[in-house]
Order: C-alpha cells, then sequence, then structure tokens
C-alpha cells in the first residue's frame, strides 16, 4: 500500500507573500494539490469563483459548518472561512500532498485533529517589506492594510506553534526550503510503516 499523502499547513500574516511562493511551488512539483477554501468574503478583481476561494454566503457557510463539512473554520477580519474536509481526505489518500492555506485559529484546529499534518509558517522579512507588499497589491484601502499590519503582529508570535517557519525573502530560496521539508517529513519513520513492512515481507 502507498503511503498517504501529507497534510501541510500554510500560515502566515496576509500579504507575506503565500501565494505567490504556493504558485511557484506548485509549478516545480506534480503531485501537490491545493485545498479551496470556502468564504463568506467578497471576490477581489481577477479571483474566480471555484479557482482561489468558493465564495459563498453567510448562510450557506453556517449550513455547511453545522453539517461536519469543515476541517476546521475561523473568522478573520470579519468574514468567515473554512476548509471543505471531503476533498482532502480524497487526495492524500490517493498519495498527493495537500496544502492548506489558512489562518493561524484555523491552523491550531487542524494540528488538533490532524496531528500528522505538517505546520509551516511563513515569515516576511520584516513588517516594513510587509506594508510594501500590501500596498503594492494595490488592491486594498489604507484601513484595510492597517488593520492586516495589526492582524500580522498578532500573528507572528503564533509562528512557535508550527513545525517549521520559512521567511520569504526571495521565491527560490523559500521554496527550495518548503520542498526540502517535504521530503523530510516523507522520510520519517512513523510515516513508513507500509515501506519497512513491503521490505520485510517481499523479495
Ligand atoms: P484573504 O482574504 O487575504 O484571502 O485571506 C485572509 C486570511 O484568511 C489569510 O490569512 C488566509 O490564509 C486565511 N484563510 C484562507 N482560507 C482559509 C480557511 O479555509 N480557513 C482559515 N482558518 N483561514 C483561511
Amino acid at each position: 500500500m502507498a503511503n498517504k499523502g501529507l497534510l501541510v499547513v500554510f500560515s502566515g500574516p496576509s500579504g507575506a507573500g503565500k501565494g505567490t511562493l504556493l504558485k511557484a511551488l506548485l509549478a516545480k512539483d506534480r503531485n501537490i494539490r491545493l485545498s479551496v477554501s470556502a468564504t463568506t468574503r467578497s471576490p477581489r478583481p481577477g479571483e474566480v469563483n471555484g479557482r482561489e476561494y468558493h465564495f459563498i454566503s453567510q448562510e450557506k457557510f453556517s449550513e455547511m459548518a453545522a453539517a461536519g463539512e469543515m476541517l476546521e473554520s475561523a473568522e478573520y477580519c470579519g468574514n468567515c472561512y473554512g476548509t471543505p474536509a471531503a476533498p482532502i481526505e480524497r487526495w492524500t489518500s490517493e498519495g498527493k500532498d495537500v496544502i492548506l492555506e489558512i489562518e493561524v485559529q484555523g491552523g491550531a484546529q487542524v494540528k488538533r485533529k490532524r496531528p500528522d499534518s505538517v505546520g509551516i509558517f511563513i515569515l516576511p522579512p520584516s513588517l516594513k517589506v510587509l506594508e510594501q507588499r500590501l500596498r503594492k497589491r494595490g488592491t486594498e484601502t489604507d484601513e484595510v492594510v492597517r488593520e492586516r499590519l495589526a492582524a500580522a503582529r498578532r500573528e507572528i508570535p503564533e509562528a512557535a506553534r508550527y513545525d517549521y517557519a520559512v521567511v520569504d525573502d526571495t521565491v527560490e530560496r523559500a521554496v527550495e526550503q518548503i520542498r526540502a521539508i517535504l521530503e523530510a517529513e516523507k522520510c520519517r519513520t512513523r510515516r513508513n510503516g507500509p515501506l519497512m513492512e513491503r521490505i520485510l515481507n517481499h523479495d
């Protein structure tokens, strides 16, 4: 039996560059799937329903959460976000690694429910760089930028609860570090019971 894929939680302040890193990572590794979250926030320009997020109403969100269809859910800056559970189970049993790009309250819920998950916290090189990145995005008002910087100050200490911290200084370097983490996680003895059994029981 093949090993199950990894369940990987990616957190870090909004604007830390998680999106760019994930795009580069997905381009390099065909075995990775990205979980598409459900959210009650409105789409930003260029975002497509079902690609960046499933954009749903508050009513539908509460319905899904009550039906136990979410692996985790949280409120962030006035909107609800949650991870649909079904695709994760399907992908990991097919041996695909699944990445959840979620904030820290959700990250803590996943670690409790799935202690075998791998938590990676993405840090910006500095708060100054984070602010520049948020402003460059150009889709946020001054007030939203301030709100997100304040959220970042609260979130950064949470990195200590994650298994790994990766500083997003250059995309190439950060992607290589993330790939190294995933490779090492796959070699953990506790994930390799089936491999050891196969070696012992077959020619
Ligand atoms: P944004 O609105 O900028 O796309 O996302 C805001 C925050 O919500 C980010 O930190 C993002 O990682 C987080 N987020 C996105 N999807 C989920 C989810 O399904 N669950 C949780 N807990 N957080 C999420």
